[in-house]
């Protein structure tokens, strides 16, 4: 018995990965072949389970990064936001670039690229401006108030076709005359400014969702009927089973009954 307690080829349980091996194996095992096993990472030497290691890469802080400037291999990721900022060669994006430039410079050629494009960047800075002056403009006080208006009108259409899906949703639910197609009539008085159009085009597109929908509203109900169909029809089976089903049962109590009778008789 003593024996059993250090044999070579017993068969043992790897605690971390729960497979089974020999006594002999289990050090190879615990050191290159378990998927449960802990690594030192090789560049910070903290020790994490295989299976975060690949995680651990993407943060480590020891991780070496490449400068995409001047090419310089091995920066620890903790020193690589340092090294950026003060290499010379790597690219940033011009200090224009809010404003619509989009050319990435090196650090020491950023002035050059500023002399150079400084019609362009005036030219940027220009429409940018001029982008603000239209949209402060369309923020005064008189335009907020039609614009509100213009979304009460709105509502009020949406209103008005909500009704009309009711309608139709009536119509669908009993699909008795062809009157009841889908019909969506604009009803709308034509808004005025450019501003009404837009909300005008806006509705026409909502009136084609509600038409769409009222669309697979009818297709649903459809379906429902027929599904209905069907059940109607396995009912009426079911009830003429159970007919037959009675039927049989009082035959059966009456053929009982003749042969106690004809039992009786012969017991006689
Ligand atoms: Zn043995
Ligand atoms: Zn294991
Ligand atoms: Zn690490
Ligand atoms: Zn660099
Ligand atoms: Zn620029």
């Amino acid at each position: 018995a003593s024996h059993e307690g250090n044999c070579d080829f017993m068969i043992i349980l790897c605690p971390s990965c729960k497979e089974l091996m020999r006594a002999n194996e289990q050090e190879r095992h615990n050191e290159r072949e378990c998927p449960e096993r802990t690594l030192n990472c090789k560049y910070c030497k903290e020790p994490f389970l295989l299976k975060n290691i690949k995680a651990h890469d993407e943060i480590c802080p020891k991780y070496p990064m490449i400068c995409e400037g001047c090419a310089k291999k091995k920066i620890p990721r903790e020193k690589y936001v340092d090294h950026i900022k003060f290499c010379s060669k790597f690219k940033a994006p011009c200090r224009f670039h809010v404003v619509g430039c989009d050319t990435s410079v090196e650090k020491e050629k950023i002035h050059d690229h500023e002399r150079q494009c400084s019609y362009e960047h005036l030219n940027l800075l220009l429409h940018f401006i001029m982008g603000i002056k239209v949209s402060l403009e369309s923020l005064q006080p008189q335009s907020l108030e039609v614009a509100s208006q213009k979304l009460q009108e709105l509502h009020q259409s949406l209103r008005d076709l909500e009704l009309k899906m009711s309608q139709l949703g009536g119509c669908v639910a009993a699909p008795v005359q062809g009157a009841c197609a889908p019909t969506l009539t604009t009803s709308f008085t034509p808004l005025p400014s450019a501003m009404g159009a837009a909300l005008e085009l806006q509705l026409q597109s909502e009136k084609t969702k509600v038409a769409e929908l009222s669309r697979r509203c009818q297709e649903l109900e459809l379906k429902v009927s027929t599904f209905e169909n069907i059940v109607c029809v396995l009912n009426r089976e079911m009830e003429r089973s159970c007919t037959t089903m009675e039927a049989y049962n009082r035959q059966h109590r009456l053929d009982q009954d003749k042969i106690e009778i004809l039992n009786n008789k012969v017991l006689k």
